[in-house]
């Protein structure tokens, strides 16, 4: 077993993750700067496993704090980097803080990784890195085309920063892990996702508007060439998507990638439209969703699924959680958090 860094663990991905890897055995060494999530996350992740993960409050772009916690923690083993801002619409509005942020991030990780030897990482990437122009499904072996945000353009880059580094040190190897459209929560409702101020994304617009915090969801854009006119997205269970970074930071530190570098997509594979989201999700909770259609979001594609043969073959790793139990799980989140249902 071993201890495991993770940079931006109180997040919704983190959190999950940190959750799947102390069950799974590691130990796991906390870095957030909880600039987008709150420090009680550590107590779900707590009730959930019975450990409480160690925490610093610090931020990746800083090097002294960074150095500083891997001297106290000589015994890290992998680094699953997790820590950025992830708003599409956001980073078109404030593009010099996300290059900034994300950015100065990976490379102050990297050189801190570099002076202190530890020579494996998982990344958190983005299906958004494929660009406008990919071919559905997205599959592993096809290039980076231009992308439509400043977001997506940071993940495209550190992804290169991330080969450009691996090519100059031999001993280095990682993992980028490609996300779809990450949903749901812990089945035990200690854990969700917890987006300050108003959602950007669809599932947590969807809960907050069903708790009545938000007045009605907009459903953005009914003109796509889609069966039904609105977009299709490859949503993918935050607990299954979990399970994959265990999975390849046991590949990495077992020493079983077989090459230095290596990229998989999670997804579930399957192009689910906004409006079957609102139907499944008011059919698996029997609660009704005020919405209306809105013009289409600046930046949005009409359609992106995976090819997540890849994850399967190398990773062993597939989608099992159905749509609904993603979405009940949603909504069991959203109401505890709410203090819905006492
Ligand atoms: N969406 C929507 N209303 C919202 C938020 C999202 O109609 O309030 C749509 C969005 O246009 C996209 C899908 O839901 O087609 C998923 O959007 P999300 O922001 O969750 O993820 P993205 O695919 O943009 O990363």
């Amino acid at each position: 077993m071993s201890k495991i860094l993770v940079t931006g663990g109180t997040g919704f991905i983190g959190s999950h993750t940190v959750a799947e890897l102390i069950e799974a055995g590691h130990t796991v060494v906390i870095i957030d700067n909880l600039s987008n999530s709150e420090e009680h996350v550590l107590k779900g992740i707590e009730q959930i496993t019975g450990k409480r993960p160690i925490f610093y409050k610090a931020d990746c772009a800083n090097a002294n704090d960074l150095s500083r916690i891997f001297g106290e923690h000589p015994d890290i083993e992998a680094v699953i980097h997790f820590a950025a801002f992830k708003a599409v619409k956001e980073s078109i509005d404030k593009p010099l803080g996300y290059y900034q942020n994300n950015l100065l991030s990976i490379i102050t990780l990297l050189q801190v990784m570099q002076k202190t030897k530890v020579n494996r990482l998982v990344f958190s990437s983005s299906c958004t890195i494929y660009g406008e122009k990919a071919p559905l499904p997205l599959s592993e072996t096809l290039p980076m085309t231009p992308t439509t945000s400043p977001y997506g353009r940071t993940k495209q880059m550190c992804e290169e920063i991330i080969a450009d580094y691996v090519a100059a040190n031999n001993q280095f190897y990682s993992i980028s892990l490609r996300y779809f459209n990450p949903i749901g929560a812990h089945p035990s409702g200690k854990i969700g996702e917890l987006p300050l101020g108003t959602p950007n994304n669809l599932i947590p617009y969807i809960t907050q508007t069903a708790a009545g915090v938000r007045e009605e969801l907009k459903v953005f854009g009914n003109d796509y060439q889609t069966p039904d006119g609105t977009a299709l997205r490859d949503y993918i269970d935050v607990v299954d998507l979990s399970k994959a970074h265990v999975k390849a930071v046991d590949r990495l530190v077992n020493g079983n990638s077989s090459t230095q570098l290596e990229a998989y997509n999670l997804g579930a594979g399957k192009g689910i439209s906004v409006k079957e989201i609102i139907e499944t999700f008011e059919k698996v909770n029997a609660v009704k969703i005020k919405w209306s259609f809105a013009p289409r979001r600046q930046g949005d594609l009409p359609s992106i699924f995976a090819d997540a043969s890849k994850a399967k073959r190398e990773l062993n790793w597939e989608a099992k959680t159905v749509l609904g139990e993603s979405l009940r799980n949603a909504w069991h989140w959203e109401q505890k958090y709410r203090k819905l249902n006492k």
